[in-house]
């Protein structure tokens, strides 16, 4: 039906047209009024320390609640904010909220370290030169550090306009963000990229990680990925952990960082501050003392 299709975007047919509502049912003129109204808005996907389960920082991921529609994932409409031009507007704005958000949690009891805030950056933005200077405004206008900022840019992306994407990843690089390669293992062009990017972080993705210890062929990708990523001085982050086997698969395997279901599902701004809390109580700790046995 309608809502089905809408949420599982996958199932729309190549015929779908460009500029006109697509089978999504939602078009160009819904985003631009979401936009307006902001009602796109951030939650937060906690990751966390594998060997000791200290919160390392969360992943800002994107999502539209719709009044008729529900929660309209990322999968939907950042496709069709990039096909309309609206990717620029939408990002900043996401980042922005991100941002103000973030710092409202620094401010209050429940943090005491200083987590990192991972964003995703759609690669068609990184021909924008004007973009690395505005995300820098907004780092500084909301008292951040750059070095607080990760940048996730979906591996295998790059390609179609590799010259310019490098350049603005030494530019983000030299202001001090780091830079992570999101859902590495299915992209193309890996090895390439990785040996030219300035990238700091290495991601991989949940395909890999998911069930990994009952999967012989899986577990040795994951290993040598991790050792890879260790021997280029990239922090390692696995995700889509969603049992202790996938936790326990990674740890044992020297992955630094985890994130997934079994840790966290994404959540609203809101509850971060209580979920933190909890999570450092110990109010979690039967899953942080099992991960950790
Ligand atoms: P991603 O960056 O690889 O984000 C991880 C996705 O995996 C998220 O889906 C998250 O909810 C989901 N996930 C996390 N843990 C688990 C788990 O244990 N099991 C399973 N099955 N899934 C898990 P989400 O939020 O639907 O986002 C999908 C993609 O949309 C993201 O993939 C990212 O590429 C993109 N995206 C999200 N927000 C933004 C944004 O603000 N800007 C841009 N350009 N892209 C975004
Ligand atoms: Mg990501
Ligand atoms: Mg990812
Ligand atoms: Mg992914």
């Amino acid at each position: 039906d309608h809502r089905d299709r809408i949420l599982n975007p996958r199932r729309r047919t190549a015929a779908q047209p460009s500029c006109a509502s697509g089978a999504s049912g939602l078009d160009a003129q819904d985003l631009r009024r979401a936009l307006q109204d902001r009602l796109v808005v951030m939650h937060y996907q906690p990751k966390v320390s594998l060997q000791t389960g200290t919160v390392h920082g969360f992943e800002a991921l994107a999502r539209w609640p719709h009044p008729d529609l529900g929660m309209v994932p990322p999968g939907v409409f950042i496709p069709l904010a990039e096909r309309e031009g609206l990717i620029r507007e939408l990002t900043l704005a996401l980042i922005a909220s991100c941002f103000e958000e973030s710092a409202y949690w620094r401010r209050s009891s429940a943090m005491h370290a200083d987590p990192k805030m991972a964003i995703n950056l759609s690669p068609l933005l990184l021909g924008d030169h004007g973009l690395v200077d505005e995300i820098g405004s907004l780092v500084q206008q909301h008292g951040l550090q750059s070095g607080q900022i990760i940048l996730e840019i979906t591996e295998g992306s790059l390609a179609p306009n590799m010259a310019t994407a490098l350049a603005t990843l030494a530019r983000l690089r030299l202001k001090g963000f780091g830079l992570s390669i999101d859902d590495y293992g299915t992209g193309f062009s890996s090895m390439q990229q990785l040996a030219q990017c300035p990238f700091t972080e290495l991601k991989i993705d949940r395909s890999f990680v998911c069930g990994a210890h009952e999967r012989p062929n899986l577990r040795v990708i994951l290993k040598s990925a991790i050792d890879m990523a260790r021997q280029l001085e990239l922090s390692t982050v696995g995700e889509g952990i969603e049992s202790m086997e996938d936790w326990e698969t990674l740890r044992a395997m020297g992955c630094a960082i985890g994130q997934g279901y079994l840790i966290a599902k994404p959540m609203p701004g809101a509850e971060v501050p209580g979920w933190l809390q909890a999570w450092q109580t110990g109010a979690n700790s039967s899953l942080k003392q099992a991960a950790l046995s």
